[in-house]
């Protein structure tokens, strides 16, 4: 597809989990210069022709100037080829000197499925660690967990489609208008053709999002399973549960049920701080409309409690039978363009491939003989956190970190960096210049970016869809995949001589035979024999594929069959609590509720070189209420520290009615490239969820002081 002639050629956005189609328009054919224009592709389901004001600026992304384009050891320039001969050297010295326990992998969910999936049957089946985790841990690692509690897998049972045929929408934890914002207009849109669609809106915040809603619920941040523990009592006492549905489809509601049971309205509203009359009409609008769709992300899923949280929404859905019918279910959205390809693929510590289980023997051995591999993990990995704990303990010695930038995202802040510093050999693959991390690599391999690499992406709706690459790698760099191949078959590793995409890909497609074998949903065995023609010409299409749905499936547990060996999907008995915030509560403190803003990306490695990007909001800021901002004589643009023991950040203040009284909003993005003391991690330590290892990156407390 390199150099393809002058015409359209459909690939997929690079940013986030709605996994928008993308045209490219191409001029004429020749060197990187001429791909001209791009729309929205009209024929993705996933958008319809539409895009954000961040995907209709990506190519003002491409600027080669900022694009790392040579391999570098130290400071000297090498080729690649020198550098993955020393990367897989230096690997194999140190894990015979050490064990596979020794090296590990950081990987990104903006890596492709094929890239994803060489990195992790190298560092799973070959080196035979599960030192694999990735930048998704920190974004959707609870919806994960919670949808294995519930249904026996990780499998999202809505589509976007639900958006336009619900009867009530719940936004709970999402500012979806920015975060994902053509999901937003689907909704926009949908509530014009059918007035009656009610939007309720759960969240802290007063947002772009809540401007849409019939009702806003703005609650203690992370109070929110105490509120669906609530919703399933109110249902419960109202005998509007579907009996048959529970008899037919579940296991424990007794547990479930009891565990509610304390929740009357009294006591919800004292812990989400909500007036009665609004959880009221809330649940009455649940209760009443028979088709729901409750759409939640980070504000959710970052949080100590996060996996109790999401499986609190689910418990209510299966309650009435509102799931795996269209418009309704609990859906969880991802904010990565390729965190599903990552589930799916087996891309977190505590995982294998293609849904299976890392600490059951049969899938082991299932996935070892899949793979011919010499060894296989028998063990979940390290969590992100933890991976960088060991490596500041010195356990790790080595760390691969791709297409992520960990100085910048994870908590911990201060001891990321320790442990990035004393970490004796840290390689950093990726395909800008820049960023907080790539300043520790001993090691720098230039990696392909969107429009030069070529693959597959799952979006939050189980769709797959191609990226398609049209310009030619900028200088040497190389696709992820054939950096991580490169390493492994220096490290003496057969199983690794892949010579394009499409040669990675069905090889998983089969492996997901496996995964059938095994009883689990996900399937895309349709696929496993792909021609590189049938590959290039690949359209958008939502797992399972197989012979029975050789065009995919929408309603993946429509037969209400679950993943679990009973095939009932599961009640949890949620112990509903405020997260942990971590510090020593004081008459100065605030909560800091930390997300992000429409036009900005991540920590900007990106969106930090469109200018256009930077028109809304060109620098860093701290929002607070007008009330507090009153009390504590703050002016709009003053300069106040926030603080707690554990660090600072200095930003300039933004007076808004929508933050909450005793709250904070610190947007996530900016970073020591961009404004001198703005990183919100700095505030952020480690509490994890215990079940899914996810990190507590929404809330946490600090004090501000004037400057
Ligand atoms: Fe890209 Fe997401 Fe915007 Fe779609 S909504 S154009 S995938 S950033």
């Amino acid at each position: 597809l390199v150099n393809p002639a002058a015409g359209t050629v459909a690939t997929t956005c690079a940013y986030c989990g709605v996994g928008c189609g993308v045209d490219i328009n191409i001029s004429k054919q020749g060197d990187s210069r001429d791909v001209d224009t791009l729309n929205g592709c009209r024929s993705h389901p996933a958008n319809y022709g539409r895009l954000c004001v961040k995907g209709s600026n990506l190519l003002n992304t491409l600027e080669p100037e900022q694009r790392l384009i040579h391999a570098y050891i130290g400071n000297e320039q090498v080729s690649v080829d020198k550098a993955t001969s020393f990367v897989a050297e230096q690997f194999n010295k140190i894990r015979q000197e050490h064990g596979p326990e020794s090296v590990a992998f950081y990987v990104s969910g903006q890596l492709l499925t094929e890239d994803y999936y060489v990195a992790n049957k190298l560092m799973k089946g070959y080196i035979g660690s599960a030192n694999i985790d990735t930048n998704s841990r920190l974004c959707m690692s609870s919806a994960v967990a919670a949808y294995k509690r519930a249904f026996g897998e990780d499998v999202v049972p809505c589509n976007y489609t639900d958006i336009e045929q619900c009867d009530v929408f719940f936004t709970i934890g999402s500012n979806m208008a920015w975060t994902h914002p053509v999901l937003f207009q689907r909704l926009e849109r949908a509530r014009e053709v059918n007035p009656n669609l009610k939007v309720v809106s759960i969240d802290p915040r007063k947002t772009a999002t809540t401007q849409l809603a019939d009702l806003h619920l703005p609650l203690t941040p992370g109070s929110d399973s105490g509120f669906f523990n609530g919703l399933l009592r109110y249902l419960i006492d109202n005998k509007k549960i579907d009996q048959n549905y529970i008899d037919q489809h579940c296991n424990n509601f007794a547990s479930a049920m009891k565990a509610c049971s304390s929740w009357t309205l009294d006591k919800v509203s004292a812990f989400c701080q909500l007036e009665k009359s609004d959880i009221t009409q809330a649940y009455q609008l649940f209760a009443d409309s028979p088709k729901v769709v409750s759409f939640y992300s980070m504000g959710i899923n970052q949080s100590n409690t996060g996996v109790d949280k999401c499986n609190a929404i689910i418990n209510c859905h299966l309650a009435t039978g509102k799931i795996n019918k269209p418009g309704a279910g609990p859906f969880s959205i991802t904010g990565q363009p390729n965190a599903m390809g990552g589930r799916e693929i087996g891309g977190l510590a505590n995982q294998l491939t293609g849904h299976l289980d890392i600490d059951n023997v049969d899938h082991q051995q299932a996935v070892k003989s899949f793979w011919q591999s010499p060894t296989i993990a028998t063990k979940a990995g390290p969590s992100a956190v933890e991976m960088f704990s060991k490596i500041q303990q010195g356990k790790i010695k080595a760390v691969w970190i791709m297409a992520t930038n960990p100085a910048v995202s994870l908590p911990d802040h201060q001891n990321i960096i320790k442990a990035l510093e004393s970490c004796p050999l840290v390689i950093v693959s990726d395909c800008v210049e820049k960023n907080d991390t790539l300043a520790f690599a001993d090691v720098k391999l230039p990696a392909t970016g969107w429009l030069e690499k070529d693959g597959t992406v799952t979006n939050s709706e189980r769709r797959i869809s191609r990226q398609r690459g049209v310009r030619k790698s900028s200088g040497n760099a190389k696709h992820d995949w054939q950096l991580i191949c490169d390493v492994a078959n220096k490290m003496g590793f057969t199983g690794f001589d892949y010579h394009q995409p499409v040669d990675i890909f069905t090889e998983f497609a089969k492996l997901s035979s496996v995964s059938k074998t095994h009883g689990l949903k996900f399937d895309i065995t349709g696929l496993s024999k792909l021609s590189e023609q049938e590959y290039n010409a690949l359209q958008p299409m939502q797992w399972p594929i197989n012979d029975q749905y050789p065009l995919g499936c929408s309603n993946v547990f429509h037969d209400h069959k679950f993943s679990t060996l009973s095939h009932k999907a599961n009640f949890i008995a949620v112990d509903a609590q405020l997260p942990l915030l971590g510090f020593k509560e004081t008459d100065n403190n605030f909560i800091v509720n930390s997300g992000r803003i429409r036009d900005q990306w991540h920590t900007m490695t990106r969106t930090g070189n469109t200018h256009k990007l930077f028109t809304t909001q060109d620098q860093p800021f701290v929002s607070i209420n007008i009330e507090d901002a009153k009390a504590k004589q703050l002016k709009n643009n003053q300069l106040i520290k926030i603080a707690n023991s554990y660090g600072s950040i200095t930003l300039p203040v933004k007076i808004d009615e929508g933050v909450g009284q005793g709250q904070l909003f610190v947007p996530i993005h900016w970073n020591k490239q961009y404004a001198s003391s703005a990183n919100v991690t700095n505030l952020y330590p480690a509490i994890v969820d215990k079940i899914s290892n996810q990190p507590q990156l929404k809330q946490t407390n600090a004090t501000i002081e004037t400057l």
